[in-house]
C-alpha cells in the first residue's frame, strides 16, 4: 500500500539543543504522517560514520560526524503517501540558504553545518537507515483513527 512507505527523519544535536523538537514533530503529525517510531539517543561515531559512509570521501565528513556526535539526536519513522519525498520537502534543501521558507531548514536554519534536521533521499535508503538506526521491535503497526480523513481510499 502506498500509504505505508515509511522515511527516517532525525533531529540533529543543534535541533535538539535549540529546542525545536516539539515543532519538528508538529509539522510531520499535522501534514498527517504518522510516527512509528521515535527516541531520543547519542549513538557514538562509529554507528554516525556508517550511517553517513556514502560521504566518507568528502571533505566535510570528520567536521559532519563531530557535529552529529556533539549531542543528543531524536530518531523517527515516520509513514505515509510519499513519506520519502515529502519528508524531503519538508525538510527543504541540504544548504539552508537555498531552503524556501516554510520550510524546516528555510525556517530554522542558516548553514548546511548546522541545518537540524535529516531525511532519507530515497525508498532504498530509508529502509537502510531504519533498520541501522531501529530494532524491528521499536517500529510500532497501529492504525491511525484519522486515515480516511487524510486519505480518500
Ligand atoms: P542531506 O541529505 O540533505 O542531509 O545532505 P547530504 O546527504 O548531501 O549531506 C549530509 C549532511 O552533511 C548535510 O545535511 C549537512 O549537515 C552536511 N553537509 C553536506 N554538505 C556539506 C558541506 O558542503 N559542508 C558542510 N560543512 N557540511 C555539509
Ligand atoms: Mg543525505
Amino acid at each position: 500500500m502506498a500509504s505505508r512507505e515509511r522515511t527516517f527523519i532525525a533531529i540533529k544535536p543543534d535541533g535538539v539543543q535549540r529546542g525545536l523538537v516539539g515543532k519538528i514533530i508538529q509539522r510531520f503529525e499535522e501534514r498527517g504522517f504518522k510516527m512509528v517510531a521515535l527516541k531520543i539517543c547519542a549513538p557514538g561515531r562509529a554507528h554516525l560514520e556508517k550511517h553517513y559512509a556514502d560521504l566518507s570521501k568528502k571533505p566535510f565528513f570528520k567536521d559532519l560526524v563531530d557535529y552529529m556526535v556533539s549531542g543528543p539526536i531524536i530518531a523517527m519513522v515516520w509513514e505515509g503517501l510519499n513519506a520519502v519525498k515529502c519528508g524531503r520537502m519538508m525538510l527543504g534543501e541540504t544548504n539552508p540558504q537555498a531552503s524556501l521558507p516554510g520550510s524546516i531548514r528555510g525556517d530554522f536554519s542558516i548553514q548546511v553545518g548546522r541545518n537540524i534536521c535529516h531525511g532519507s533521499d530515497s525508498v532504498e535508503s530509508a529502509n537502510h537507515e531504519i533498520a541501522l538506526w531501529f530494532n524491528k521491535n521499536e517500529l510500532v503497526n497501529w492504525e491511525s483513527a484519522m486515515y480516511t480523513w487524510i486519505y480518500e481510499v
